[in-house]
């Protein structure tokens, strides 16, 4: 079930206050969190795909230094995982280029934006058949899914712990058809469990969703029609077009 709790304002807050801390004008974080002052920029965004990260990278990258981590080994077919993983790349180099116009042109409105970096995880699909084990005729949105999130957020905070970034946070929140609120849960335990900053985030939220869609038909990216793994796709040929 979704919280009550706006994670996008959550967002925009920490952002916020982070602003005020780089003034010298530092503010405490609410009783949430479990540091007491604002992150670093240094951010690793799990991203599930290159449409989802569209939108997140074009708002964040006004604030953060993006490492991209793409781990998704719930794409259980090795071609489709291939697309996807080369589509992401793309965009990111098409970003990278764009910042780099903008830059030399005067044209960006804060000169913050910088390169984005992308770190390719493992593909180790066996990992995801493991955490969905019993759970594989569970609808999408269910149990697996839950499971789903945690196996991917989890190895973020692991490698975010482990290269000293300052916060992580993922793309999947974009999603409507993702539970914004256990995605929020998973990744404030794993803060307190690996000691990094979890960003909240609802990044479907203020029109996000349909941005990415903008976006995707303006780079011209390839949009998957189901989640990722073998249960989403049966379920979407079950049920005919979404
Ligand atoms: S439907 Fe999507 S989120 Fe759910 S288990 Fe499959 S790939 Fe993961």
């Amino acid at each position: 079930m979704e919280h009550g709790k706006n994670y996008a304002k959550e967002l925009d807050k920490i952002i916020g206050r982070m602003e005020k801390a780089e003034n010298g004008n530092a503010e405490p974080l609410p009783l949430n969190f479990s540091k007491t002052l604002p992150p670093g920029r240094r951010l690793l965004l799990h991203s599930c795909c290159a449409p989802c990260s569209s939108y997140v990278m074009e708002y964040l990258r006004e604030y953060f230094d993006i490492t991209v981590f793409y781990y998704n080994p719930n794409i259980t077919e090795d071609g489709e995982y291939r697309k996807r993983v080369e589509e992401q790349k793309r965009l990111i180099e098409e970003y990278n280029r764009q910042t780099e116009e903008e830059h030399f042109t005067g044209m960006h409105s804060t000169v913050k934006a910088r390169q984005i970096e992308i770190i390719e995880g493992d593909y180790e699909p066996d990992c995801f058949y493991a955490a969905a084990k019993n759970l594989e005729k569970c609808p999408e949105g269910g149990e697996r899914c839950f499971r789903c999130y945690e196996l991917r957020l989890r190895k973020t905070a692991e490698l975010a712990a482990e290269k000293k970034f300052d916060c992580f946070t993922t793309t999947l929140t974009i999603s409507p058809l993702k539970n914004a609120g256990k995605l929020n849960e998973i990744g404030e335990e794993l803060e307190k469990e690996y000691g990094v900053f979890f960003l909240p985030s609802d990044f479907k939220k203020k029109n996000g969703y349909k941005r990415s869609i903008e976006l995707s038909a303006q780079f011209g990216l390839y949009r998957q029609d189901y989640c990722g793994c073998i249960y989403s796709k049966r379920e979407r040929e079950e049920k005919g077009e979404r």
